[in-house]
């Protein structure tokens, strides 16, 4: 392990079971939500949104939560449950049941989840933390191969953390290498991605990251964007709109003081 990755590493989203939750309430603001009672419904536009998730990554140390955004409707459901923490790693889950009603619906959604702060991240550990991990790309996958196929079929997933917001998902390509294999079940996938030779190894990443010196914190996140993208699979950084006036070392500072 490296000493980026040794750190508590926050946000995986992973697959739960079903627990029957059916009530939504409305909310004016995207929020954590620890109570597996019900499920917050927020409507607001995809950058309102962001404004929240920048708000809510820098202050809500060590707690997760999950989103499926929907374009069409400007509507943001929460779909995170058992939000907690286990060994070095935070997580929040997600019910496939959630997902295939939305689905059913919804020809475009997007799955957000949030990494947020730890108070002993360095400046290269909120880098790292502002990458999907291999269990959230796993994830993605998972969850590309449950849409209903089609060509007219639109699904992304989304990480947000102090820096922005990186997003992650199949190509055209990687649709029909990764929906024609027969084993695209989480756990074979997440530990695909744990091999040394994989490029979503956190190892791997780690060392870019470090590698990268002196550069600003949002250019070494679209750095690894970069390296994380491959044919089958796009990872883009996109900062949040007021990290582009100050793209330095102040925004870990006000991040740590906060
Ligand atoms: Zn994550």
């Amino acid at each position: 392990m490296s000493r980026l990755t040794n750190k508590l590493i926050s946000g995986t989203l992973i697959l739960a079971g079903i627990t029957g939750c059916s009530r939504y309430v409305n909310q004016s603001n995207l929020e954590i939500n620890h109570q597996n009672s019900y499920r917050e419904v927020v409507f607001k536009d995809e950058l309102q949104g962001w404004e929240d998730l920048e708000n809510l990554s820098r202050n809500s140390i060590d707690q997760e939560e999950a989103w499926v955004y929907l374009p069409n409707e400007k509507k943001w459901v929460e779909t995170g449950v058992k939000e907690g923490k286990r060994k070095n790693e935070i997580y929040v889950e997600y019910e496939p049941l959630v997902f295939h009603q939305l689905m059913l619906k919804h020809k475009d959604l997007v799955s957000y989840h949030l990494h947020p702060i730890n108070k002993a991240y360095t400046s290269d550990g909120l880098v790292y933390n502002a990458t999907p991990s291999g269990g959230d790309i796993a994830t993605m996958i998972v969850l590309s191969n449950e849409l209903p196929h089609g060509k007219n079929f639109k699904f992304t997933s989304k990480v947000c953390s102090v820096y922005g917001v990186m997003e992650y998902y199949l190509t055209e390509e990687g649709r029909k290498v990764y929906t024609s294999s027969s084993s695209l079940d989480y756990v074979p996938l997440k530990n695909l991605f744990n091999n040394p030779d994989n490029r979503y190894n956190p190892d791997n990443r780690a060392r870019l990251i470090l590698s990268l010196g002196n550069m600003n914190p949002i250019e070494k996140c679209s750095a690894v964007a970069d390296f994380l993208s491959n044919e089958d699979i796009k990872v883009k950084f996109t900062p949040y709109p007021d990290m582009k006036e100050e793209p330095n070392n102040q925004v870990l500072k006000k991040a740590i003081t906060k």
